[in-house]
This record gives C-alpha cells, structure tokens and sequence, in this order.
C-alpha cells in the first residue's frame, strides 16, 4: 500500500502516519523528520537545510527529492510506505512521480487530513515533544502529568523551534502558496480522499483506517 498524508503543519499527519505504519506495518516516510535528524547531527545536508526550517520555509526541492530517492531504495518500503509531509510542492509530486514509475510502483491514494485555520494554530503553539523518546504532547489537548516532564521516561519536554507562533504563521502561507495546491494536483488524477482531522485521535484513526482498510481490500480483489 503506498500513501501519502497531506495536509497543514499540525493537522496530525506525524500523529496519525505513526499509528498507520503499526497497523498496517508499512513505513512512516516523514521528510520533517529526517531533516531534523540530519540538523541535530550536524551533517553538511542537515546544516543546510537549518536555516529553512528554523525561518519556516522549505528547504531546497533537490534536497528532499535526493532524501526520497534514497529512502525509496530501501527494502523496508517494497510492501508499501506512509509519506509525511513530503511532497509538498508540484515539483516533488512531480519527481515522486518519477521515481515511482521508475521502481515499477503507484500510488494507492492521497489521504487529505482537513483542519481549520484557526484549529492549526492552537495545535501548533501549544505542541511539546519529549527530548529523549520523542512522544509528543499538547498543553491543552493531551497535557503531560507534570509540567515540562515527559510521563513515558521522564525526558524534558521542548518546543520545536519552528512552533514559535511568526513561525507557524510563516509555515501556513507557505502551505497554502505551495503544498495546498497538491490537492487538485492528486484530485485530477482521482487519488484524493478526504478526511476530517477534527476530533480526538482515536476518531481521526477510525477514519483513516477505515479509508485504507477499503483500499487494501480494493487491491486485494482488483
Ligand atoms: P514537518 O515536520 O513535516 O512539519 O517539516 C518541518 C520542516 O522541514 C518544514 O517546515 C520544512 O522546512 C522542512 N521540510 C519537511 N519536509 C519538506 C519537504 N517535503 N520539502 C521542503 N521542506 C520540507
């Protein structure tokens, strides 16, 4: 099953892709989250890209293609791959195109994660994550038992730097200038699926999992 999750920063793609990859034991493929391990070790890519993402813009086209070309590769992905936060403008849904075609592989769909303005904001101001094990939590919607202190392991909570709020600002206008219009982009080749991002997790997942539990049973008998 290949997928890809599209949506706003803060609409829940890292959140929901996650507990895709372990029900359906197919990757996560998050660009984010490869660059910001790139950034916390200093490598030659991930220094170049620090600037970018701590001003909120997108980092070079090249890049992010050459990390998917990459991933790609990787034996993990032939039973299927969740991609997060990649593509995220016409240029790399065109190259994945390629790439794709190239490995012999398609697209099963493009699940769109739709969240309000205004809901994106407060998610994302308010948005913690664990400095040692990564879990991640929100000062309004799943606060952690102690202040600043991870309930998992006891890591010290941090704010991503790029969740500052002219940041997040800066983020969404990049969204809608150069990522919302994939949405058509994927509507004109018929992958597209819609999904209300409102609601707790648990709804959002049932959602989810019900689109792509119709897919693969689609796949199985097609
Ligand atoms: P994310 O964790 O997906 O919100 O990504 C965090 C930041 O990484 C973004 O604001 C961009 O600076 C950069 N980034 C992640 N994925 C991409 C991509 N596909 N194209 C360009 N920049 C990206």
């Amino acid at each position: 099953m290949n997928l890809i999750l599209l949506g706003a920063p803060g609409a829940g793609k890292g959140t929901q892709s996650k507990l895709l990859q372990e029900k359906w034991n197919i990757p996560q493929i998050s660009t984010g989250d490869m660059l910001r391990a790139a950034k916390q070790a200093k490598t030659p890519l991930g220094l170049q890209a620090e600037t970018f993402m701590n001003a909120g813009k997108l980092v070079p086209d090249e890049v992010v293609i050459g990390l998917i070309r990459e991933r790609l590769a990787a034996p993990d992905t032939a039973r299927g791959f969740i991609l997060d936060g990649f593509p995220r403008t016409v240029a790399q849904a065109e190259a994945l195109g390629g790439l794709l075609k190239d490995l012999n592989r398609r697209l099963d769909a493009v699940v769109n994660l739709e969240v309000p303005e205004a809901e994106l904001v407060e998610r994302l101001t308010g948005r913690r994550t664990c400095s040692s094990c990564g879990t991640g939590f929100h000062l309004v919607f799943s606060p952690p038992r102690q202040a600043g202190v991870c309930d998992r392991c006891g890591g010290s909570l941090i704010q991503r730097e790029d969740d500052q709020e002219a940041t997040i600002r800066r983020r969404l206008k990049v969204y809608l200038e150069q990522t919302a219009p994939l949405v058509a982009y994927y509507e004109r080749a018929g992958l597209l699926r819609g999904a209300s991002g409102i609601g707790s997790t648990e709804e959002v997942f049932a959602r989810l999992s019900s689109i792509v539990g119709g897919l693969s049973i689609a796949g199985a008998t097609g």
